[in-house]
């Protein structure tokens, strides 16, 4: 488990995604992902990490 950058909720599953005009990488969880991904012009996708059991 590793926490979601935007709201620090351990979760594993995250998305790498860009979402402001920094063009800096985050990981995030997947209610923060629909939420940054919403209507953003800024939105891009890197790929999908996932906790190894
Ligand atoms: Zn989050």
């Amino acid at each position: 488990m590793k926490a979601c950058e935007a709201c620090s909720q351990l979760s594993s599953i995250r998305y790498r995604i860009q979402f402001d005009d920094t063009k800096s990488w985050v990981l995030v969880c997947p209610s923060c992902w629909q939420k940054l991904s919403h209507l953003n012009p800024h939105y891009r996708y890197g790929g999908t990490w996932k906790a190894k059991k």
